[in-house]
């Protein structure tokens, strides 16, 4: 059943990149660029406080918007973190969670992303559950087992049928901003060893229906090639989603 039928899904993840100004300008710029793909799920991740101009900006448009982050708890003391309520209340769909930057700059743990990932998914809001190991673990050659245990972990506790409505986005960490992208076999290989473990700890109908991103320097050039990968339903875009005719010929491999 692998390969059929799971609608692609392309993400841009911005970073701390854009001001309000400039991602409403940005979608502003995109929006024409993609309004006839109907193919493809488009997000667009802006940073928090370019996350509610960037959401009306896109009223009437076939882009959707994601955070960055998002916090467990409902509310309270817990200083320059976000809620779900919060993103709920501007029209937020998506949220990028446990990305490599998170958990190398910020101590990001795969119990918090899982508890994130829980509350994002209770709240309505799509979990983007990233993924992904060090040029070390790469060349170590355990990199599947470290993948697969982040992913086990971040999914601990969901439903079987939930799972199959959450994305995952596997980011070598070594292919992201380097302009080192991997190869095709390269993110297969692990996408496929993610949908199996999917399988192996929930059940089949889950791992035929989530969908997992690749991430790592995507580029107008090799998102065709990496979306023929039978296990790759699409990416997770960072530095060519800032620039709409990039993302634009992305989405519209
Ligand atoms: P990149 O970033 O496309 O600039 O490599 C991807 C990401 O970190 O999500």
């Amino acid at each position: 059943m692998i390969g059929m039928a799971r609608r692609p899904i392309i993400a841009g993840n911005w970073k701390m990149n854009n001001t309000i100004a400039a991602g409403k300008q940005l979608v502003k710029d995109l929006a024409p660029l993609v309004k006839d793909n109907k193919d493809v799920d488009i997000v667009v991740c802006p940073t928090a406080t370019a996350l509610a101009g960037v959401a009306e900006a896109v009223k009437g448009s076939n882009i959707h918007v994601g955070a960055q982050n998002v916090h467990w708890e409902k509310s309270g003391a817990y200083t320059g973190e976000i809620s779900t309520e919060m993103l709920n209340e501007i029209g937020v769909e998506y949220c990028v969670l446990g990305h490599s930057e998170r958990r190398d700059y910020f101590g990001e743990t795969d119990e918090g992303v899982n508890k994130r990932a829980k509350a994002a998914f209770a709240a309505g809001i799509t979990p983007i559950i990233c993924c992904g190991e060090s040029l070390e673990i790469r060349e170590a050659g355990n990199y599947i087992d470290h993948v697969v245990k982040q992913i086990n972990a971040a999914l601990e506790g969901f439903a079987a049928a939930d799972v199959a409505k959450l994305v995952i986005a596997y980011e070598p960490i070594w292919a992201i901003g380097t302009g080192k992208t991997a190869t095709f076999d390269q993110a297969e290989e692990v996408c496929k060893a993610i949908r199996e473990a999917v399988a192996k700890k929930f059940d089949q109908a889950a791992a035929d229906a989530i969908r997992i991103q690749y991430g790592g320097s995507v580029k107008p050039a090799t998102i065709k090639d990496l979306m023929q990968q039978p296990n790759v339903d699409g990416a997770l875009v960072g530095g060519a989603s800032l620039k709409a005719k990039d993302f634009s010929e992305i989405v519209n491999f």
